[in-house]
Order: C-alpha cells, then structure tokens, then sequence
C-alpha cells in the first residue's frame, strides 16, 4: 500500500531542495515499501548521483530493479554498491548486497575481517558491529540509557563519529523537529540502520 502522504511529503523536499539526497533516498524507499518498485528506482539514482557513497540507496536500488524486472542492472548496481559499502566499513549494506548478489546468481567478492583477541580486547579495541572491524571503543557511553549501553559495547569510535556527521544531515534534510514523536522515530531509525542496531 503507497503512503500517499509520505510521496507527497518527499516530492515536495525534493522539489525545492534538488541536492537533498536523504529526500530522494526516503521518496525511492516510501515507493519500493508500497510495492511500487519502478517509480522507486529515478529517486534512488538522483540519491546517489548527489552522493555516490550513499551505500543503503545501493540496497534499495537493486531491490527495485529486481522487482521492475531488471536483474542484469540489479547485478550492475550491486558489484558498484558492495565495493563502496566494503570501503567504508558499512557492513549491514555489505553484507545485504552479498545476499542479493547470491539469489542473482552472481559471484560475492571475498572478504576476510580482523578478528578481536584478548590483548586487542585488553587494549580498548571491540569488534565493532557496524564496520565488523576490530576498533577502538569509545571512552564512555555517548549517550544514557539502553541505546547508549548498546552503542557504547558495540560500536566502534569512528563509526560513532560517522553517525554524528550523518545524524546531522538526518536532521537537516529531513527537517526533523527532535521534540516531535515522529520525528523521534524517523532519526532512530536512520541510526539504528546506520550502526547496524536493532
Ligand atoms: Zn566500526
């Protein structure tokens, strides 16, 4: 079922905003959740013609070029998009374009992951749930509360940097107004997606 509020909340940041690449993101997702894989794929390319390493909208991509119809640019989309999320440590997006890439049929690029000792474990580092390398855990917790728990024993400090930076952008482009609940709601998942939390 399409959210028509939501293609027209989206259509509507997009149109006054032509580089707002989480804008184009959240339109080609609202289109691919309501069963409309076509008009979903447009949105998705512009949100990664604004930012190439945009790894999610990679995701989102493949899988509405594979309910359009069109494998082969599915398969094009996900060796482009698993090289840019392996750079970059995004290991959610990694490893669904992996999965997709086998129900293609498609050969998965190899990948082996430092793994964490006890002198590495000794030293500060953790095995960090978002990039599945072995980095530093942050001084304290970056926030209270269970989240913040989570957070604090499962990522790593540079991944948390990288959702400060994208966190901001969350809020800006989608004119998010924190003290509202659905706001609230939307910026949690953007995070939780982002460090790979659930
Ligand atoms: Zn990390």
């Amino acid at each position: 079922m399409l959210d028509e509020v939501k293609v027209r909340q989206f259509t509507e940041l997009t149109a006054t905003d032509p580089q707002n690449e989480l804008g184009f993101f959240s339109l080609g997702r609202v289109y691919l959740e309501g069963g409309s894989p076509q008009q979903a794929i447009a949105p998705l390319m512009r949100a990664l013609s604004i930012n190439p390493s945009l790894s999610r909208a990679y995701v989102l991509l493949a899988q509405s070029q594979i309910g359009a119809g069109d494998p082969e640019g599915a398969q094009a989309t996900l060796f482009k998009g698993y090289r840019v999320a392996q750079e970059q440590g995004d290991l959610m997006p990694r490893n669904q374009m992996a999965d997709l890439l086998k129900e293609l049929g498609a050969a998965v690029p190899e990948d082996t992951p430092q793994k964490l000792t006890p002198e590495l474990q000794a030293a500060g580092q953790i095995q960090c749930r978002r990039c599945n390398r072995v980095g530093p855990k942050m001084p304290k917790r970056p926030f209270s509360g269970p989240l913040g728990e989570q957070i604090h024993e499962s990522i790593c400090g540079p991944c948390f940097q990288l959702w400060i930076r994208q966190g901001t952008k969350v809020i800006n482009e989608l004119r998010l107004n924190l003290t509202d609940r659905s706001s609230q709601d939307v910026y949690d998942q953007h995070m939780k997606e982002f460090l790979n939390l659930n």
